[in-house]
């Protein structure tokens, strides 16, 4: 807490300004790396401890980190979060435990090694900014303080909140209490787990002792906050052979609502969301082609085009509406409208206008080609006439009369995409249904195989060849019969 408040401090000096509270501020690091990381610090309407909750720290442990990733999205009324709910981002992509080590045995007195370790970094510092610390784990395995066969034992991690020390004194002589709140908060949640083979059990690895056979221990994420930073720190671990992830989510939610109750951080349910409502994009079926128009943008159309406004994309879900002026009713989302004059949209979030869109019947600019750069980074990989070639997004690509041509892929630099690739008009002989998609097929370039109203030019030779569609197209190029 009283870091926050420096923090608050600093940044009021520097800036002149400190945001009110509630509010939450999302900060990515290591951005597009296999590390990259996310920090959630979400600051209640009343100021209070602050519980760091960490999320994903190996990557196959699913009820960990979907459960973090719940409560990034939290309020609250009392108290603060910090909430990462990924710290091993690239283990939990690959869902593996550790591809480059065991993240949980970086929390060394040593600087940075590896790469991991720049994540690390962050968490320790995070660290010193809370004042408890929870790491969410799917351990294997049922713990259970006398064995009672391969599964239940003491040294199974599963089903278990797990603590370095009964109670431990810190250098500065300040002694903390853990077991006592670890067993609050089992007890209260396993009055909601009611099935005594999944129940949890207190497990105190006895980290500092010498004897301990958990010494491995002294190098993770919660002995790091109690011995450098002397904050109460939990590990809480759900079993990987409980019968479902929705089951080892709901467990960890259990035990974090009480380690939240214990250390006075109170959600506000439901959440007062004062965010300013916005309008991204709207999505316009044009004859039933989806085109996608963004916030006070133009929608070109021919007269007698038939509209649909299918979609609003903004920050709210719910109060949204979109008026065709002079059309229909208030609300006109998803009704069909057939325009010959110019028109605006307006769209409300409840009674507040927070964007318009303009339609402007203009057959030039409504036939117009979307321009698609050459040097947009996209080619597409073709076959003519048994040999492969590369054609750049925005080219004209002549062929002869009666050539063979195979669309094989659309590529982003070298990288292949996954897209369908429509050569527009084509009808392929024997198609009974047309997918949009003519990749891997032999093409018969053949005048007589087109449709002629998508040619793009007065002889009616040249068709588009595209990724995408309406205003959403990504990549294009031309196939033009000589
Ligand atoms: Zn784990």
């Amino acid at each position: 807490m009283k870091r926050l408040i420096i923090l608050a401090l600093i940044l009021t000096a520097l800036t002149g300004y400190t945001q009110e509270r509630p509010y939450t501020k999302m900060e990515t690091y290591f951005k597009g790396t296999n590390y990259e990381l996310s920090v959630y610090r979400i600051y209640g309407r009343r100021d209070g401890n602050t519980m760091f909750i960490l999320g994903g720290i190996q990557g196959d442990e699913p009820g960990g980190f979907l459960s973090a990733d719940l409560y990034s999205d939290l309020h609250l009324e009392q108290g603060n979060l910090i909430v990462i709910p990924r710290a091993n981002f690239k283990s939990v992509i690959l869902y593996d435990r550790g591809p480059d080590g065991d993240m949980n045995r970086r929390f060394l007195d040593k600087p940075e090694a590896v790469e991991m370790d720049k994540v690390v970094s962050v968490v320790k510092k995070l660290m010193s900014e809370s004042d408890v610390f929870l790491n969410l784990h799917d351990g294997w395995g049922f713990h259970n303080p006398v064995y009672i066969d391969n599964n239940r034992n003491p040294k199974k991690f599963g089903q278990s909140i797990i603590t370095d020390a009964d109670t431990y004194k810190c250098e500065n002589g300040k002694v903390l209490d853990l077991n006592t709140p670890a067993n609050k908060a089992m007890a209260e949640v396993n009055r909601k787990i009611n099935d005594d083979r999944y129940s949890l059990h207190y497990f105190n690895t006895d980290t500092a002792n010498p004897n301990t056979p958990f010494s491995d221990m002294r190098k993770t994420a919660t002995y790091y906050a109690l011995r450098k930073y002397c904050i109460p720190a939990y590990g809480i671990e759900s079993s990987k052979n409980l019968p479902s992830n929705e089951m080892k989510v709901l467990h960890h939610n259990y035990a974090v609502n009480e380690f939240m109750k214990i250390y006075g951080i109170v959600p506000e349910v439901p959440a007062v969301i004062i965010e300013k409502p916005a309008l991204d994009f709207a999505v316009i079926n044009v004859n039933n082609e989806p085109v996608k128009v963004d916030k006070n943008g133009t929608l070109y159309v021919k007269s007698g085009d038939v509209c649909e406004i299918a979609h609003i994309e903004s920050n709210y879900e719910r109060g949204i509406s979109a008026d065709l002026i002079g059309y229909g009713t208030l609300n006109d989302l998803n009704s069909k409208f057939m325009l010959k004059r110019d028109a605006v949209i307006v769209v409300r979030k409840d009674s507040k206008k927070i964007g318009i869109i303009n339609i402007s019947v203009d057959k030039t600019k409504a036939e117009a080609k979307p321009e698609v750069k050459a040097e947009s980074g996209y080619r597409f990989s073709i076959i003519h006439n048994g040999v492969s070639k590369m054609v750049s997004a925005g080219a004209v690509y002549d062929v002869a009369i009666g050539d063979k041509i195979e669309l094989k892929v659309l590529l982003a630099g070298s990288d292949e995409t996954p897209y369908k690739i429509n050569l527009k008009g084509y009808v392929a002989p024997n198609v009974i249904s047309n997918d949009g998609d003519d990749r891997n097929i032999e093409i018969d370039m053949n005048p007589k195989r087109f449709m002629t109203k998508y040619a793009e030019d007065d002889a009616k030779r040249m068709y588009p060849v595209v990724v995408g569609s309406g205003g959403s197209e990504i990549a294009k190029f031309w196939l033009r019969m000589k």
